[in-house]
């Protein structure tokens, strides 16, 4: 036996893109085009592969370096935290699981809200990360964002959230998770009624309750390019109807094409594009 057997698993973890947490290896694979490419390089693309223009998962936290002006996000309810009223189990305790989820992802809960710039314009701006929970909205969620709403209402200003959410509601708590698609649903109602701006940025993946209440309800819908937009995956919906779902079902490019959404807006554009919509709708 050679003194060395190359291990073949060591490319492979080369190659991983962990889901969550800080990257780790020189080259990432990307989903799109399967090529192996130079992690600095799609870094430098704001996480954006230069040969496919894939738009790989960025965490809550870069999101908000993307798009705020340096410097001046300054967080609202972070110190917001979940109890646990049903008493939940799964495979572990809830109150266990949301520990391990924070100590995982360095979030507190799945949504990031605050206030900052966006080209020197003040936004009210939150964010939902679906490495936390699948980004579902548990009551936490649900709060911040209406609280964010709330001041945006009471101070005038433009209101942009973020969607990464693979889930809806967050079936740890139940009703009181789903409640939450009404709270702030309803909170935007009187947001639109004092005239406020709402821009909602779906990215891959927006779905289930959180698809279903406010990622939906943007007075303009932005969605990155080739992101997965829908309620139930296509799989169960497949399965309830039987039959062939169209191609390109709920991507960005479908949708777009059916008028759910106004405009696919890559990520190196998005932050030019919020500060001109605003500008647009002199908010
Ligand atoms: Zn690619």
């Amino acid at each position: 036996m050679p003194a060395e057997t190359p291990d073949p698993n060591h490319w492979k973890s080369l190659m991983k893109w962990p889901k969550r947490g800080v990257p780790e290896g020189l080259w990432r694979r990307c989903p799109g085009c399967q090529q192996t490419i130079f992690r600095k390089e799609a870094e430098k693309r704001l996480g954006v592969c230069p040969e496919c223009d894939y738009h790989w998962y960025v965490p809550a936290r870069q999101r908000i370096e993307q798009v705020l002006d340096e410097g001046t996000f300054e967080e609202w309810d972070a110190d917001l935290q979940t109890c646990d009223p049903l008493e939940f189990v799964d495979k572990m305790p809830y109150p266990q699981r949301i520990q391990e989820e924070q100590q995982q992802t360095g979030l507190r809960e799945a949504a990031v809200v605050g206030t900052g710039m966006i080209r020197a314009r003040r936004v009210a701006f939150g964010v939902t990360d679906s490495a936390f929970i699948m980004g579902s909205m548990g009551s936490v969620v649900g709060e911040k964002l209406t609280r964010t709403i709330e001041r945006a209402t009471e101070h005038h200003l433009p209101l942009i959230i973020i969607s990464g959410s693979g889930g809806g509601a967050r079936m740890h708590e139940g009703m009181l998770s789903l409640m939450q698609m009404a709270k702030v649903s309803a909170a935007l109602a009187r947001f639109d009624r004092s005239g406020g701006l709402f821009i909602s940025v779906l990215t891959n993946p927006t779905m289930g309750g959180v698809a279903a209440s406010f990622a939906s309800l943007g007075d303009v819908v932005f969605a990155e390019p080739k992101a997965l937009i829908g309620f139930a995956g296509p799989r169960t919906i497949k399965a309830t109807i039987r039959i062939e779902l169209p191609k390109g079902f709920q991507t960005s490019e479908f949708l777009l094409e059916h008028g759910f959404i106004d405009r696919i807006v890559r990520r190196q554009d998005l932050k030019s594009e919020i500060a001109r919509t605003i500008d647009y709708c002199e908010k």
